[in-house]
C-alpha cells in the first residue's frame, strides 16, 4: 500500500501547518495523516524502510515536542477523530480527536468523560499519561474510564487491547506515555454528566501557607464531586499576584463549596452552572518566555512541602498549581494500570517563565527552586513533565512498574520503533 495519499513533504502548500504543533516546530522529512489503521501500518513500514525516525502525533500538545521530528516520520493521527456513541455510555474515540470536540460530542447524548483542563489537547496522548481532569476525584483518571483500545504494533498488526484481550498491552497502554504501539482508537465508559458548577474564587494572597493549609484541609473532607485546583499566581505585567481557586463540583447542591470559601479572603467569585463542554479551555501558551516546569504527586501536602511551595513562590516569577487527588482515583489498585502513585492527595505543578535568553546557570536555578518543591513528591505525572532526562523518567515510574513496562515493551516493540516519548527502554 502507498503512502502517497496521506503524505505532506516540503513544498507542499500543508506543509508548514502540518509542521507546526502548540510546543513546537520542525522539519519532518514527510507528514503522513492516517486514515485507517491499515494506513497507520503502511507509514509505519515507509519509516523502517526508509530508515527514517518515527514520531507519533496526536494533539501535539507534549512540551518537548515528541509529536514532532526533524529529519523524519511524523505520524499525525488528527483525521482518526472520530467520536461514536455504541450502548450504555461505551463510547469510541479516535485518537487523533481533541478534547473539545470530543466533549462536545459527547453532550448530545448527556455523556462526558473526566480528561484535561483543554479544548486542544489529544486524546492519544492524554490517556496514555493517564489524564487528569475535572472529575478526576468522581470518576478517577481517564485511563480508569478505558475499556479498551485498537493498536497498530511495531510489527504493523492491528490488534485490541482489553482487560480479556492482550491484557499486558492494555496495562501498560494506561499510563505508559505511548510507548507500546500506535493508538488508533479508544473505547471508553463514558458517564451521565450534563452540567457542572464551574468557576474560579479569587482570595487575596496575604498568607500563601495559611491558604495552601486551608485548602488541604477542606478538600480531604470534600466529596467526590469536588474537584479543585488553587494556582498561586505572582504578578506579571498588568496582573497582579493572587490565588485563584478553580471548582468543579458534579452536584445541584452547592453546599460543598462553603469550607473553601472559609480558607482565605475571598476577594472575587463567579462559581455558576455551566455545560460540562464550557470547562475546558482554549490553550494560551506563554509568549516571548522560556518555561521551566516541574510536576510531583504528593501523598501529603503536609508542613513542610507548604513551607517549601510558599519559599518558592516568594522567590517570584513562579505560578504553583496544587490540584486535588484523592476520591476514586485513590481507589484503584496501584498495580491495576501503569499509572502507580495513587496515594498521592495532590498534584504540585510549578512553571518559572524565564526570558528566552537566560543561560545554562539561569534555567538549572530555576530547576534547583522546583527541587525545593519536588523533592517531596512521590513521583512525577509524565503529562506535565518538561524534560526527560534519566531522573525525570525514573520519577514517573516506581521500580516494579518500570520492570513491568519493560517486560511489555519487550514482547510489544522489541526494537524500540516507538522512542520520541518518555521511553521505557525494552
Ligand atoms: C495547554 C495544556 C493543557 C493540559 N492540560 C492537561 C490536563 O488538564 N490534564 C492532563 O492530564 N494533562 C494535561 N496536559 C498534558 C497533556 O495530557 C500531555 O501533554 C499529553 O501528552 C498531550 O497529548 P497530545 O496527544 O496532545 O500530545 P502529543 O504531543 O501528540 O503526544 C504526546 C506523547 O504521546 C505519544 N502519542 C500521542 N498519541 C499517541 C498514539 N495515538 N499512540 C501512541 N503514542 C501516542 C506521542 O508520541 C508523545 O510521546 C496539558 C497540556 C497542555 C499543553
Amino acid at each position: 500500500m502507498t503512502i502517497e495519499h496521506i503524505a505532506i513533504r516540503p513544498g507542499d502548500a500543508d506543509y508548514d501547518e502540518a509542521r507546526t504543533t502548540l510546543t513546537s516546530t520542525a522539519e519532518p522529512t514527510v507528514v503522513l495523516r492516517p486514515m485507517t489503521p491499515e494506513d497507520v501500518a503502511a507509514s509505519l513500514r515507509h519509516a523502517a524502510t526508509e530508515g527514517l525516525p518515527l514520531a507519533i502525533r496526536s494533539g501535539g500538545h507534549n512540551a518537548l515536542g515528541f509529536g514532532n521530528i526533524d529529519g523524519g516520520v511524523v505520524l499525525d493521527l488528527s483525521r482518526l477523530d472520530q467520536v461514536e456513541v455504541l450502548d450504555a455510555g461505551r463510547v469510541r474515540i479516535g485518537a487523533g480527536a481533541t478534547w473539545g470536540p470530543a466533549a462536545a460530542a459527547l453532550a448530545e447524548h448527556g455523556l462526558a468523560i473526566t480528561s484535561g483542563d483543554t479544548v486542544s489537547v489529544g486524546v492519544g496522548g492524554l490517556t496514555q499519561a493517564g489524564g487528569i481532569g475535572w472529575l478526576v476525584r468522581k470518576h478517577g483518571l481517564t485511563i480508569d474510564n478505558l475499556l479498551a483500545a485498537e493498536v497498530v504494533t511495531a510489527a504493523g498488526d492491528v490488534v485490541r487491547a482489553s482487560d480479556t484481550e492482550n491484557a499486558d498491552l492494555f496495562w501498560a497502554l494506561r499510563g505508559g506515555a505511548g510507548n507500546f504501539g500506535v493508538v488508533t482508537a479508544f473505547e471508553f465508559q463514558a458517564q451521565p454528566v450534563s452540567a457542572v458548577q464551574f468557576g474560579t474564587i479569587t482570595f487575596a494572597l496575604d498568607d500563601v501557607a495559611q491558604l495552601v493549609k486551608g485548602w488541604v484541609a477542606a478538600m480531604r473532607d470534600a466529596p467526590d464531586e469536588l474537584t479543585t485546583t488553587l494556582v498561586l499566581m505572582p504578578g506579571f505585567g498588568d496582573f497582579p499576584a493572587g490565588a485563584i481557586l478553580y471548582v468543579c463540583l458534579d452536584a445541584e447542591d452547592t453546599a460543598a463549596l462553603e469550607p473553601l470559601r472559609a480558607i482565605g479572603t475571598v476577594v472575587a467569585e463567579d462559581v455558576s452552572e455551566r455545560p460540562y463542554t464550557d470547562v475546558l479551555e482554549e490553550a494560551h501558551p506563554p509568549e516571548g518566555v522560556l518555561p521551566v516546569i516541574g510536576n510531583t504527586l504528593v501523598e501529603s501536602v503536609d508542613e513542610p512541602l507548604i513551607d517549601a511551595i510558599a519559599t518558592a513562590y516568594a522567590a517570584g516569577g513562579r505560578v504553583v498549581f496544587l490540584r486535588s487527588l484523592g476520591g476514586a482515583f485513590g481507589r484503584v489498585d496501584p498495580a491495576a494500570t501503569a499509572f502507580a502513585h495513587r496515594n498521592a492527595e495532590a498534584l504540585v505543578v510549578s512553571a518559572a517563565f524565564l526570558s528566552p535568553d537566560s543561560t545554562e546557570d539561569q534555567i538549572a536555578a530555576a530547576r534547583s527552586v522546583w527541587r525545593t518543591i519536588g523533592d517531596h513528591g512521590l513521583g512525577s505525572y509524565a503529562g506535565f513533565l518538561g524534560s526527560d532526562t534519566a531522573d525525570d523518567i525514573a520519577a514517573l515510574w516506581p521500580g516494579e512498574t518500570w520492570e513491568r513496562l519493560r517486560q511489555v515493551k519487550r514482547a510489544w516493540d522489541p526494537e524500540n520503533t516507538f522512542r520520541r516519548n518518555f521511553n521505557v527502554t525494552p
